[in-house]
């Protein structure tokens, strides 16, 4: 049985690269996912994810995050967390308890206390002066605050059919205090059934908890129809939909992979994401929307090139 992985954004990398090792050697699927996720937030130059995150506009960093187990359905998550480093290995541990698996704040804050979890504080000076620029910025050009979101989102399957799903993400720049998106919700940002697979989501989670579309992607997928097929209806039907209803449709990007670890990709952004299996090490693709469709192809270096220069760029 082969094992794969598929995960929201460039970010995603160097966490899935070294997950896809641990994936061969035959670790489990919940210590893979965990341990990737959690290099996404230890990395100071991702900008929406953990440690480095993106703050409130109160200059809080506030973070979310969820795990889910496939074989048990068992679900951790956490919400609006201050100051503690690796908010997927709470989740993850919350996921062990029958009563009180989805904590927010302060609760969020006592659990980890207790549960030994390391402190840290998350903020960085870099992300510290990237809220005083989009202050002055939003002053003085009279904008809507909120542009910047990025949740890391990945799916599992071990080579023992074990599958899982996990998120992190510092959510909506400049949010207001208390504000949580789609990612630690069960069924918008993320779910899994090791029996059918598994989906997560990134983009605008006001509009993706509309339509609890991660679950929708692995029901369909339930039906028998391909990963692929299954999230661009989804994307692209719930876009139209929020066109209609609404008229407008925020960025929304599902990745999904079944029990046999083929996978799919939906956007109706461009959106990158990285994909390994047993067959293939791990890559970046760059998606787009083509009509109904999502077209996606390998990151060249230029791109990746790109991708480097910008998040070191230094900040004024
Ligand atoms: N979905 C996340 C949120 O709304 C952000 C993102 O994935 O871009 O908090």
């Amino acid at each position: 049985m082969g094992f794969g992985m598929i995960a929201t954004w460039r970010m995603a990398l160097e966490g899935v690269t070294c997950a896809s090792e641990m994936l061969k050697n035959g670790l489990k699927s919940d210590e893979c996912i965990e341990k990737a996720i959690s290099m996404v937030e230890d990395y100071p130059f991702y900008k929406s994810v953990g440690y480095g995150g993106l703050p409130n506009e109160n200059c809080e960093v506030e973070l979310d995050s969820a795990f889910m187990d496939g074989n048990t359905l068992a679900i951790g998550a956490v919400a609006g967390i201050k100051n503690f480093k690796n908010p997927v290995s709470i989740a993850r541990k919350l996921s062990e308890d029958r009563f009180n698996i989805f904590l927010v704040g302060a609760g969020a804050e006592k659990f980890a206390h207790e549960n030994g979890f390391e402190r840290k504080n998350m903020l960085t000076e870099r992300a510290k002066k990237t809220w005083k620029n989009r202050l002055e910025e939003i002053k003085a050009k009279n904008l809507s605050p909120y542009d910047g979101h990025d949740t890391v989102g990945m799916v599992c399957l071990d080579k023992y059919k074990n599958m899982t799903t996990a998120t992190s993400t510092s959510g909506l720049f400049m949010k207001k205090r208390g504000r949580v998106g789609d990612s630690p919700i069960s069924g918008s940002g993320f779910y899994v059934d090791s029996k059918i697979g598994g989906a997560c989501a990134t983009g605008l989670g006001e509009d993706i908890m509309k339509g609890c579309l991660s679950y929708e992607v692995v029901r369909l997928m339930g039906e028998g129809i391909q990963p692929q097929q299954a999230v661009e209806k989804v994307i692209s039907e719930f876009s139209k939909k929020l066109i209609e209803r609404r008229k407008k449709a925020g960025a929304i990007s599902i990745v999904c992979m079944n029990h046999k670890g083929e996978w799919g990709v939906g956007t109706n952004v461009e959106f990158s994401f990285v994909v390994a299996t047993e067959r293939e090490d791990a890559k970046v693709y760059v998606a787009n929307q083509q009509g109904d469709k999502t077209t996606y192809e390998e990151a060249t270096k230029e791109w990746m090139d790109a991708y480097e220069e910008r998040i070191k760029r230094p900040i004024e």
